[in-house]
């Protein structure tokens, strides 16, 4: 009788739940990591993706081999005559696999021909449990991030004061939003130069014969947990003190400011929230930190991720398929290629092709307030975004990019939509300085996009955008426009679709 383990290629933690349940085992245990050809044709990857999934999983088997794990590692066309095999030569009893975290994941193990019984262990890579989640959101009429993350502060006792918030607030936000100035100098982020075993998957990534996005060198992400733990190490001693104030802003030649580079190693299993929690407040303690920034970086992994998590294990099946807006423009083809005059656009977009990786507020702001306002389809862009980003999983894709980006989940996750003009990209950024748009202009020669499609969605929710009820000052100006203005920002809109040959109306 032995019992085998399946670890999948985000569950690369020696403490995860299904490796756990075996610690007191007598019988034998065999571990398997299955790097699929198959899985990777259903939709399209980032190169670096590949490279940093398959190379971690590899990293990972060997650690485990050298903590006397008996460790398959099969590189297979597809999982299912990869595991008939493998249970069949080791002799596997029970097949256990901690419960995945993407729910198409889930349901496909559900179906493999298996020669043995498959248990589900309860996944424990969130502060969260799918059950305490749910308990608490039995109790809520909505759904607020804002409730929940003051639920987390005082269910895991994080920067509290008894039952109060250290400093006497909860969110100091309010500081966060700085437009960024001359003379910025933030640390650059640490990279990794890829060892053997990460360089013979960059030569198998750049072999593959199928499609793929982004480019696979220069690869420069961390492949282990040593890797992982320093990279915390290094936000917490030299970006956390400073995290907060340039949160939002944006900037050419700082493309990641003090932002911590860490979901591809949270989102692999490589870290655990709570030690990076814990980790930021110890500093806060330690050395006096400013809360704005603790707090404003805690906020994001115990709150927002946690979250996102929660409402993605809480929504029906057909959340995915939302699309409050009716919108049904196609992708354009920049999203793609980078090929833009939208020097914002560009620029982030090419960052992306690089590396996979955006921080929060290019990705909010810039690449999805683009798609929201032009009316791009919502899976459209989720499809692309799952696959341009290194950290990108459903769990954590869908309500960031159906629900906090498109508002296409009607106002479950985000209370407004993220719409705006060139206008802000401007307060927030150098990317309009020297751009081929003037991002005052909303019409007329150069005017800029953003501006021509944001009063154009205004104007073309107006109904629905009422009856949320969160941006009717920003209504009370549309009302005031002259209808020739709204005209010609309609016209403008309606070129714009014509010229990318994705069709005349913006729904
Ligand atoms: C449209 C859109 C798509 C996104 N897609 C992804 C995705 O595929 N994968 C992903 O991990 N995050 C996603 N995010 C959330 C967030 O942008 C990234 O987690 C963050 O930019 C990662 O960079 P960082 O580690 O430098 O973050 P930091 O700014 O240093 O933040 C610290 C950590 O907080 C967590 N976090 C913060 N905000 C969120 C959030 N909204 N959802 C989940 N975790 C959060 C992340 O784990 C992050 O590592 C998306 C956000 C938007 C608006
Ligand atoms: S002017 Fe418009 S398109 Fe150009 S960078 Fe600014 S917001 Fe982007």
């Amino acid at each position: 009788m032995t019992i085998g383990i399946w670890v999948l290629g985000d569950q690369l933690s020696a403490q995860q739940a299904a490796l756990q349940s075996v610690a007191d085992q007598k019988a034998p245990v065999s571990v398997i990591l299955i790097e699929s050809l198959n899985h990777i044709r259903e939709r399209w990857y980032h190169r670096q993706k590949l490279v940093l999934v398959w190379s971690a999983m590899r990293h990972f088997a060997k650690e485990l081999r050298q903590a006397r794990w008996s460790v398959t590692y099969t590189e297979a066309e597809d999982f299912e005559p990869a595991l008939q095999t493998w249970c069949q030569a080791e002799g596997i009893t029970e097949l256990r696999i901690m419960q995945p975290n993407d729910r198409p994941f889930a349901h496909m193990i559900q179906t493999l021909r298996l020669p043995c019984p498959l248990t589900l262990v309860q996944n424990n890579h969130f502060l969260w449990s799918e059950t305490d989640f749910q308990a608490w959101a039995k109790t809520r009429k909505r759904l607020l991030m804002e409730d929940f993350y003051r639920e987390g502060r005082r269910r895991f006792q994080v920067l509290m004061e008894g039952t109060k918030p250290v400093g006497g607030a909860w969110n100091f936000d309010a500081e966060n939003r700085k437009p960024p100035k001359a003379g910025l100098n933030p640390p650059p982020p640490l990279w990794f130069a890829p060892d053997a075993l990460t360089q013979a998957v960059i030569d198998k990534v750049e072999s593959l014969d199928m499609e793929l996005y982004g480019e696979a060198k220069p690869f420069r992400w961390g492949v282990t947990r040593q890797h992982a733990l320093q990279v915390l190490e290094e936000f917490i001693r030299d970006r956390l003190p400073t995290f907060g104030p340039y949160e939002d802003a944006m900037l050419t030649a700082h493309k990641t400011l003090w932002h911590g580079l860490l979901s591809p190693y949270l989102n692999l299993g490589l870290l655990q929230p709570l030690e990076v929690v814990e980790a930021a407040e110890k500093a806060y303690h330690d050395r006096h930190l400013d809360l704005n920034s603790v707090e404003g970086f805690i906020r994001q992994v115990m709150g927002w991720r946690e979250y996102m998590r929660g409402i993605y294990v809480s929504m029906e099946d057909d959340y995915p398929t939302r699309n409050w807006f009716n919108h049904t423009q196609p992708l354009p083809a920049f999203y793609w290629n980078a090929e833009t005059t939208m020097n914002c656009l560009h620029q982030v977009l090419t960052q992306v092709q690089e590396m996979g990786y955006a921080h929060h507020i290019q990705r909010l702001m810039v690449l999805n307030n683009f798609a929201l306002i032009a009316g791009i389809s919502p899976q459209a862009i989720e499809n692309w975004f799952h696959a341009a980003f290194i950290d990108g999983y459903d769990w954590v894709m869908q309500p960031n990019v159906i629900g906090m980006g498109q508002f296409a989940d009607g106002g479950i996750v985000a209370s407004k939509p993220y719409a705006a003009s060139a206008n802000y990209i401007n307060r927030m950024s150098d990317y309009c300085q020297g751009c081929a748009y003037d991002p005052r202009k909303r019409t007329g020669d150069r005017a800029c996009p953003f501006n021509f499609f944001y009063w154009d969605f205004l104007a073309r929710h107006r109904d629905k955008l009422k009856s949320q009820g969160r941006i009717n000052l920003v209504l009370a100006n549309l009302d005031k426009m002259l209808t020739e203005e709204l005209q010609q920002i309609r016209q403008h809109a309606i070129d714009w679709h014509r010229e990318q040959g994705s069709g005349e109306s913006t729904s």
